[in-house]
């Protein structure tokens, strides 16, 4: 944008699918950008269009729109990516060069065949030489990796307007429903040096007034007391904000309110998922609810005034009983407070859907239909009364949407497509979702959503992602 120069000037464009509902945005920004959507479609005049990130670990649903996809991370392998595309002239000499990297896949290369009643018989690449299973990346030494700190500073206010510093990547905690942990696999630690150097770099690069620390569960980082003290003796005398969005109630936590409340009291976030201590163990989310209320007690004294929680509803074996004690928590966290100013405190409860995602232990298990979701729904909001209690509920269409991408085989292909034709995009901003579009585009492919989402798996059914080794 910055330079004006139109997308199919350049030789390679790289997409990272976050999210299954961003699917309708890459044929969008194709198409904006001039560039045929189809892969099949592009000639060795088109740029290279290849895609990563946590959804690509079922990359199926997009093989019809992506050259060839990155399993895993990336740091290391662009390289190598760059190096063949520079001494490659021709796309499909490229594209079989590059399916010899270890992680990438490119599904021009590979065929699937279906049994009668919809369920995948094979999955095979259709050349010799061509790998049959995809080992995902992953970069060893987080140090050593590349880091930008020279991140761009747009002239626009952007959703994140700040520096944004990974001190760890994965997690050490197996909760059954959670993708993130199994496909950031195994854990490792940013040195405390690494992450200063970084930050300091970064700020005099950018000028941002935020650094946040990025991590799916910060608070494990076995050094993260010292670099919040570094980091607030360093930049609290500039008036820039740390902030850490990612907190498990961990004995550790008690440290941290005191040590953040120096520099911003922005709202407290814990994830208990499920009100209920058997679904707790089920999802294998081993939360202490006493160290969670201690660690609330002490934020509440540091001078935080707002919680919010996140649960999923939906889960596996779930009953109204389960779904009563989600009420029953949020309660309890509201009175917290009490003791401290004989307040209540405000709470907000972030409700989603149950999505069961690809390479987890959940990953068979069926999602309930939108119908049952809706019932689950009007029995918690029916529990909970209290005017400083918020309940939000992300909208099920779209988790169920999710559902089916995230599960997905690539016969889902054309089923973007036709949303995409029919003026879906941005189908992750709740304002700008259409669910019209899809239902009418799974009849126009002539795919029943209801087959990928809601279905469990047996277990001898070959999965649209069995080919990916983590
Ligand atoms: S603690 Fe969070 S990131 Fe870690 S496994 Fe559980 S849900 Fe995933």
């Amino acid at each position: 944008m910055e330079s004006r120069r139109p997308l199919k000037d350049f030789g390679i464009i790289g997409f990272s699918l976050a999210y299954e509902l961003s699917y309708t945005n890459v044929l969008n920004i194709l198409d904006l950008g001039g560039i045929p959507k189809m892969s099949s479609e592009r000639s060795d005049a088109d740029p290279l269009i290849i895609a990563g990130g946590p959804a690509a670990f079922n990359p199926e649903p997009m093989a019809d729109f992506i050259d060839a996809f990155v399993i895993g991370e990336g740091e290391e392998v662009i390289e190598e990516i760059i190096d063949l595309y520079k001494t490659t002239k021709h796309k499909k000499e490229l594209l079989r060069k590059l399916s010899t990297l270890k992680g990438v896949y490119v599904p021009s290369l590979y065929k699937t065949e279906y049994n009668e009643d919809g369920t995948i018989n094979k999955f095979f690449p259709e050349e010799d030489g061509i790998p049959d299973k995809i080992e995902k990346r992953i970069v060893k030494d987080l140090d050593k990796a590349f880091y930008p700190v020279r991140q761009i500073v747009p002239n626009i206010e952007i959703v994140h307007d700040r520096i944004a510093i990974e001190i760890m990547r994965g997690c050490k905690h197996a909760c059954s429903f959670c993708q993130a942990t199994a496909i950031y696999r195994p854990c490792r630690e940013r040195s405390k040096e690494r992450i200063l150097e970084l930050a300091e770099k970064s700020y005099a690069m950018t000028g941002h007034d935020k650094i946040s620390l990025l991590s799916l569960s910060s608070v494990d980082h076995t050094c993260i007391k010292e670099i919040m003290e570094r980091l607030n003796d360093e930049f609290n005398k500039k008036a820039i904000s740390i902030s850490v969005p990612s907190l498990r109630v961990e004995d550790a936590l008690k440290d941290l309110p005191v040590l953040i409340a120096k520099v911003k009291k922005s709202g407290l976030t814990f994830a208990p998922e499920s009100g209920s201590e058997r679904l707790r163990k089920m999802m294998n989310k081993n939360i202490d609810i006493e160290k969670l209320f201690k660690a609330l007690t002490e934020s509440f004294r540091a001078g935080w005034r707002h919680v919010k929680l996140y649960f999923m509803i939906g889960l596996p074996t779930e009953g109204p009983d389960d779904l009563l004690k989600i009420a029953e928590l949020i309660y309890k966290v509201s009175d917290a407070r009490r003791e401290i100013d004989g307040k209540s405190a405000n709470v907000t409860a972030s409700i989603n859907a149950f999505v069961p995602k690809p390479h987890t232990p959940l990953e068979r298990s069926g999602m309930c239909s939108i119908e049952i979701l809706t019932e689950k729904k009007a029995l918690l909001r029916g529990a909970m009364k209290s005017k400083f209690v918020e309940l939000d509920f992300h909208p099920f269409n779209m988790s169920y949407l999710e559902a089916v991408f995230a599960r997905g085989d690539r016969r889902l292909g054309r089923v973007i497509f036709e949303a995409w034709k029919r003026g879906a995009k941005f189908d992750g901003w709740q304002d700008i979702f259409n669910f019209t579009f899809w239902s009418e585009s799974f009849v126009a492919a002539g795919v029943d959503p209801r087959f990928y989402a809601n279905r469990e798996r047996p277990k001898d059914e070959i999965l649209p992602w069995s080919f990916i080794r983590l």
